[in-house]
């Protein structure tokens, strides 16, 4: 197998979403979960997006695991790597950004970088090197105030020369619109004036295809999940890659049994638990009884091995937000939420282990834990159940199984039977 399409992003939920977004503009993707083993057992895939959490570490630890996935992708046949980061530029002068697309630059002897973090269908948008978050700037936005990497600046030309050692120029919109040939023409006169790096214009989706088409004749680019789309989209339009739809990829039916897990506390999370009350058994764990002792997960797997034979079941943590203040009113914030995390992880292991091989988990911390703990090395990611969570298939592990990974508020309210519709 040779891939069209590496990818390495900066953190998990990023991960998914470029994953998601290729899959929809018709490229077999699977998404790994760390750098993949060197012997990865994958099916035939177009793209791979290496999931990391590389976006607040140190920056010499963000170059090196950066570079072992990267590695990892050319050894699977890339020519192309796109670096994925976050929409709003998420990063500090430190980095991780600049140091990682220099580093990324270095290997591949490129002589100049295409970064643009627009996506006009999500609202960010990029004009004259600043970045927008709907209609306002993004040291502007709620981003100002981000407890990691607060955004003080929306020039993206000026916070990306602070983190890289190359001089970054700007790719106008004007020159953007004008077409592939005009960016070529523009990059070259960059790269003669000694820029390594450029920070491009997209306001529109049209933007992005130009700018994918252009990216794709580098071997680095750096951005979000609109330069994946344009990234995609070219690929397909070139004819290096055949169009796939969606569901081709996870429509093979796994069987065994279904049983959903829910740790999200949020409103949507709690109207879905309701809803599905009225279609399957559901069991509602005492959280206090958790953070204080194991007997409430082994409760809760006779539970529900009793049903299973019998159609998917539901375990539910999830409360309302007075009773949730005062779990962690008694115990901290983080020791709850940890220690619900891991009976949550507990939980799913017990319920493969019972032949469980379709089960749907609401909230993206309790996801996270039940993911480490099956030791689930990557994912093909299926059809869309919900805007932004779609079905997925396990990869390089045995046993064959699906899984839906929502965090709280996505989906509708009847988000479990949606789900368990398309997982077969
Ligand atoms: P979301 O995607 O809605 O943010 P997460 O799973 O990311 O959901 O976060 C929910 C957090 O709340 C987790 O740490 C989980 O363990 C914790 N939690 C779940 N149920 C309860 C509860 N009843 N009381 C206190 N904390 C809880």
């Amino acid at each position: 197998m040779t891939l069209a399409l590496g990818c390495i992003a900066d953190d998990y939920t990023g991960a998914s979403d470029l994953a998601n977004t290729l899959t929809r503009c018709g490229l077999r993707t699977v998404q790994t979960i760390g750098i993949p083993a060197d012997d990865l057992d994958l099916p035939e895939v177009d793209a791979v997006v290496v999931s990391l959490k590389s976006r607040s570490i140190e920056a010499g630890l963000a170059i090196e695991r950066s570079r072992a996935a990267e590695k990892w992708i050319r050894s699977r046949g890339a020519d192309h790597v796109l670096f994925k980061i976050c929409s709003t530029f998420d990063s500090t002068d430190a980095g991780n950004i600049g140091p990682v697309m220099d580093a990324l630059r270095a290997d591949s002897g490129d002589a100049i970088v295409l970064v643009t973090p627009a996506f006009p269908e999500t609202g960010r948008t990029v004009y004259q090197g600043n970045l927008f978050v709907g209609a306002v700037p993004l040291n502007e936005s709620p981003l100002k105030d981000h407890p990691l990497n607060p955004m003080h600046d929306s020039n993206l030309v000026r916070v990306l020369a602070r983190q890289s050692a190359a001089k970054v120029g700007l790719l106008d919109l004007a020159t953007v619109t004008r077409g592939p040939e005009a960016v070529r023409a523009h990059l070259d006169g960059l790269v003669a004036k000694g820029f390594g790096a450029v920070i491009a214009d997209a306001v529109f989706g049209l933007d992005l295809e130009t700018l994918g088409v252009v990216a794709l004749g580098h071997r680095v680019s750096v951005g979000a999940s609109g330069l994946g789309l344009g990234l995609a989209r070219a690929l397909v339009a070139s004819g290096r890659v055949a169009s796939q739809p969606v569901c081709a990829t996870t429509d093979d039916p796994v069987g065994g049994s279904a049983a959903c897990l829910a740790g999200s506390c949020s409103q949507a999370t709690l109207q879905q638990i309701a809803r599905a009350e009225q279609t399957m058994p559901v069991l509602r764990l005492d959280p206090e009884r958790i953070v204080t002792g194991a007997e409430e997960t082994a409760r809760a797997l006779a539970w529900a091995k009793e049903r299973l034979g019998q159609g998917p079941i539901l375990i539910a943590s999830s409360s309302t937000p007075d009773q949730v203040a005062a779990v962690q009113a008694r115990h901290g914030r983080d020791a709850a939420g940890h220690a619900i995390e891991q009976a949550m992880a507990d939980l799913a292991e017990g319920l493969v282990q019972a032949g469980v091989r379709r089960l749907v988990v609401a909230g993206g911390e309790t996801s996270g834990a039940v993911v480490d703990r099956l030791g689930i090395p990557g994912f093909l990611v299926g059809a869309e159940i919900a805007p932004g969570v779609p079905v997925l298939r396990a990869v390089g592990a045995p046993p064959a199984m699906l899984l839906a990974l929502k965090s709280g508020n996505f989906g509708g309210a009847e988000f479990f039977r949606d789900a368990l519709q398309l997982m077969r």
